[in-house]
């Protein structure tokens, strides 16, 4: 595979940014050789700087639930480009998005547009306090939130323990109101409850866990978690920036019915542009600016562009039928690497939720905790170049999840499983 123009554009673009990126995980530093440098997208497929072309199954990491320049999205982002791109008034784009969102949704009254899903939580956050007058947050282990300052922590495991920020230049006294417990854990949570309750704010969690692989939790995890925020006063958050039209059209909620009480929104939401949301009920959203005390602002926050890219999107997903056929095609696509691997004897398993994927280097299709994962990468390493070498775009990480497009047809997922096919015989022959 060709990689000399990209490999010149990665040197230039060293000399600009941090790692030669705006955004780490590109920087293809888990995997080998110089990141692609991407030219072009159309439906399912990507195309880089050398002119290799691609299978996509990173969808700009989330956002292409309809592929590249879906032809509906590029038309009303182009004819809203007509009539300029940022005002600092309110347009009528804005309510016909948000009329999309929450005339389908039940669990949000009010929303408000951000620009970046990271901007949606951090908001989201500090209306949990001021709604509530509390400071404690509970975070998951293995969930991301974003990179602002108090969620940006893992720490260890162990019972309600108290964060450790992830990144330098957060300090301690930041993340101290942060406590972290691992997932899908019963008797961990409850103790934080009785540590913390009085003092909690609000309990955020990815409901389906897919920034550190695929971590589906027990519904009957999730339900525990509704309960005991229900009967203390702490707000439940669903940070649903991934599992958001995704999983169904009103995310994880939708998909196990459990009504949270703050969710935010990113990624699909804008059509590739950037937007993010945060929304409550009524109730909870009138704490917000100029309505209420809760102080949140953006010049960008609703833009017309993004909006347009935005209503076009949802209004394709929102069709009858989208995401049982996006479940049911994708389904087909894992059944069919899964029996292939399980045949040949292969410590791999593609894992799966909707029309989300991740690659698991063990023989469960079941992983419901950080400490479950498999800590070696050297196979995804190699799976990683394999996959490039047979026209297979995906992640540059083995804790990122793939993503199947509406136009991810059929007959693309079955190139791409003989693909994945032959790039496994590879790996572990
Ligand atoms: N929350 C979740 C669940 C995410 O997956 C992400 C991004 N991957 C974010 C928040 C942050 O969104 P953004 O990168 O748009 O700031």
């Amino acid at each position: 595979m060709k990689r000399s123009n990209s490999e010149k554009l990665y040197e230039k673009a060293l000399e600009y940014f941090p790692g030669g990126v705006n955004s780490p995980v590109r920087a293809f530093k888990a995997v080998e050789g110089a990141p692609l440098f991407i030219k072009k997208g159309k439906g399912p497929y990507i195309w880089d700087e050398d002119e290799n072309q691609f299978i996509d199954f990173c969808c700009s990491f989330g956002p292409h639930i309809l592929g590249h320049n879906y032809p509906d999205v590029h038309q009303n982002i182009v004819d809203t480009l007509e009539n300029g791109t940022s005002f600092g008034a309110p347009t009528k784009l804005e309510s016909d998005l948000a009329e999309i969102i929450i005339s389908r949704n039940p669990y949000v009254d009010k929303i408000r547009f951000v620009s970046s899903g990271t901007e949606a939580v951090m908001s989201g956050i500090r209306l949990a306090r001021g709604y509530t007058g509390k400071n404690k947050i509970i975070k998951f282990e293995g969930c991301y939130h974003g990179h602002f300052d108090s969620l940006l922590v893992n720490a260890g495991s162990g019972l309600a323990t108290f964060g450790e920020s992830s990144s330098a230049g957060v300090p301690q006294k930041v993340v101290e109101d942060t406590i972290v417990i691992p997932l899908n854990d019963e008797e961990a949570l409850e103790a934080a409850f009785e540590k913390h309750a009085d003092d909690l704010a609000c309990v955020i969690i990815e409901p389906i866990p897919a920034n550190n692989g695929l971590l589906l939790q027990e519904k009957s995890f999730l339900l525990k978690l509704r309960e005991m925020c229900t009967e203390h006063g702490v707000l439940l958050f669903f940070d649903e920036v991934i599992s958001g039209f995704r999983v169904a059209f009103s995310g994880a909620a939708e998909y196990y019915d459990i009504a949270p009480d703050i969710v935010s929104y990113g990624k699909i939401i804008g059509g590739g542009l950037p937007v993010g949301a945060y929304g409550a009920k009524k109730h909870i959203m009138q704490s917000v600016s100029p309505d209420g005390p809760v102080y949140q602002a953006g010049t960008l926050s609703g833009n017309p562009v993004a909006m347009a890219a935005g209503i076009a999107q949802l209004t394709v997903c929102s069709q009858p039928g989208f995401y049982e056929d996006q479940e049911a095609r994708t389904k087909t696509f894992v059944e069919s690497v899964n029996a292939h691997a399980k045949e040949k004897g292969y410590d791999f398993s593609l894992v799966t939720v909707g029309s989300i994927f991740w690659m698991a280097f063990s023989d469960q299709t079941t992983i419901r905790s950080a400490a479950q994962i498999n800590a070696d990468m050297t196979p995804f390493k190699k799976l990683h170049k394999a996959l490039l070498e047979r026209s297979v775009y995906v992640g540059p990480s083995g804790y990122e999840v793939g993503f199947v497009s509406h136009v991810h047809t059929k007959e693309v997922l079955e190139n791409a499983a003989q693909q994945f096919k032959n790039a496994l015989d590879a790996v572990f022959s």
